[in-house]
């Protein structure tokens, strides 16, 4: 009988602390998704520890406050934790959630996202594993994914489709009108409304969507999966009546068909539809999902891994939402690091109740500043087998991409009589 084999000890008992914390703003020149303007600022945390070879990376982006987010961190946040254990996730997240007695929000939640991201990163490096190890190991190959088309009319939204198609796409979001336009285009536009900011007029299309999905179906038979985004912004029974006309066409699902402010129709939808709802994108709160997910009121867990505060939140939403018969669909935009893209697909490998991955178009470049992160081929996302969460950041490459500082106006969004609808 050979010798008995002992793990190495040294991770669990050795002293290692957080001695700083580094944040990277970027900012990827326009792809075909982003057309108007580079607007997708990347936020990139990167969590140091007493040991220098041992170093975490997490993402906090909020494109649209990226400031307030570095300043919590750097004024807040990282007196907070340096000192302490980078190896006590738990206990740290709570620490970073409960210190400031108020918590909550998209703010606080990015900032502590970014560091909660570095440090199941970390632990993954110290365990020698990728992190979807760490969460029960894989319970799939690979995730399927869903990238999204445009078009002004249906002709257009085709040709798109069939591009993705021919890559091997096997679920597509396919979007009617964009989601807006400049507003001084808008040929109704009463003469004295504010000119900034741009025009979304859902009504407009709602008829014309079905008749995209059913020229869809005639295409592409029943095979391809195609979902709808209606981005929270019809009256909830516009938002119904195109649910029930959509239903013989069997989308994959309608994304965010309600506001958050409008949830409890919820109820009404399901006593009404077959069609399938994802749920989700704008919230900043596990809690703000419960009430809904134990009656089973949606399919898909939309949220936004980043805005609910990292991984730790995530897994504990996730395992409640199994119990539930509700399945995973991570937005997945461009104003999200590939490091935020490399922790949801771990974790859409690892959770059995993974749905599809929504996963944006990204540039050459980010691939190449963050070497590692998931790879899509044929319609399905492959992690990282290397420790962790598998990505080489080149901190150098990093800064050719400088953020800008003006903020968009895509989500400054007017009605025709100049008044500003919620986006
Ligand atoms: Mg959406």
């Amino acid at each position: 009988m050979g010798a008995a084999r002992f793990f190495k000890p040294l991770i669990m008992t050795s002293s290692l602390t957080i001695t700083g914390v580094d944040i990277f703003h970027l900012q990827f020149p326009p792809n075909h998704f982003v057309q108007r303007e580079a607007w997708a600022r990347q936020t990139v945390v990167r969590v140091r520890t007493s040991d220098p070879e041992v170093f975490g990376l997490g993402c906090a982006t909020f494109t649209y406050r990226y400031r307030a987010v570095e300043s919590t961190i750097r004024e807040h946040l990282t007196p907070l934790i340096i000192g302490h254990d980078p190896r006590n996730s738990t206990e740290l997240f709570q620490l970073m959630r409960y210190s400031g007695y108020w918590r909550n929000g998209p703010i606080l939640n990015n900032a502590i996202s970014g560091i909660d991201m570095a440090l199941w990163d970390i632990k993954g490096k110290l365990a020698g594993l990728p992190c979807y190890q760490l969460w029960g190991g894989k319970t799939r190959v690979a995730a399927l994914a869903y990238q999204h088309v445009n078009g002004d009319n249906t002709d257009e939204v085709l040709e798109n489709a069939r591009r993705l198609v021919g890559q091997g796409l096997k679920v597509i979001r396919c979007q009617l009108g964009h989601y807006s336009g400049p507003i001084d285009q808008i040929p109704q536009r009463l003469e004295g409304a504010p000119a900034n900011g741009t025009c979304y007029l859902p009504e407009q299309r709602l008829a014309q969507i079905p008749q995209m999905f059913a020229a869809l179906r005639r295409e592409f038979g029943e095979e391809l999966g195609i979902l709808y985004d209606i981005h929270e912004r019809l009256d909830p029974m516009d938002s119904l009546r195109l649910a029930k006309e959509l239903e013989p066409y069997h989308p994959y699902f309608l994304e965010d068909p309600l506001a958050p402010e409008q949830m409890d129709w919820l109820r009404t939808f399901r006593a009404q539809t077959a069609t399938k709802i994802a749920i989700g994108e704008l919230f900043t709160h596990p809690l703000e999902i419960v009430p809904y997910a134990k009656e089973s009121l949606f399919d898909y867990l939309r949220v936004h891994l980043s805005m609910m505060g990292g991984i730790t939140p995530m897994l504990q939403l996730a395992h409640l939402c199994e119990s539930f018969g509700i399945r995973t669909a991570w937005h997945g935009p461009p104003d999200l690091s590939l490091v935020g893209g490399a922790a949801m697909v771990h974790l859409d490998v690892a959770l059995p109740n993974f749905g599809v991955q929504e996963w944006a178009a990204r540039v050459p470049e980010e691939y190449e500043v963050f070497r590692g992160a998931p790879s899509l081929k044929e319609g399905y996302l492959y992690p990282s087998d290397g420790p962790g969460l598998g990505i080489v950041f080149d901190e150098t490459l990093a800064q050719q991409f400088p953020p800008e500082g003006k903020d968009s106006e895509w989500l400054v969004m007017r009605r025709p009589d100049g008044s500003l609808t919620p986006p």
